[in-house]
């Protein structure tokens, strides 16, 4: 299964908590990005960056298929 990781932009805050949470470094976030950023085919779909988010910013779907790494 491939995971497709998508942002919200209006909603996101730069807050960083998605990057922090998960558990597979999926998600690059540094100071000099306003905005967090997949890191590709790392996600696992665990949803959660979905569920940590306070501002509902962070959209996780299943996409059909082998793993693309
Ligand atoms: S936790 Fe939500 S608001 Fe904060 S950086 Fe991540 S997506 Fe943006
Ligand atoms: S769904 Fe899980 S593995 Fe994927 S980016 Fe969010 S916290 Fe990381």
């Amino acid at each position: 299964m491939t995971w497709r990781w998508r942002l919200l932009e209006a909603e996101c805050t730069g807050c960083g908590i998605c990057a922090d949470v998960c558990p597979d470094g999926a998600i690059l976030m540094t100071r000099e990005m306003p905005l967090p950023a997949p890191v590709s085919g790392r996600c696992t779909g665990c949803r959660t960056c979905v569920h940590e988010c306070p501002f509902e910013a962070i959209v996780v779907e299943a996409i059909p298929g082998p793993a693309v790494r």
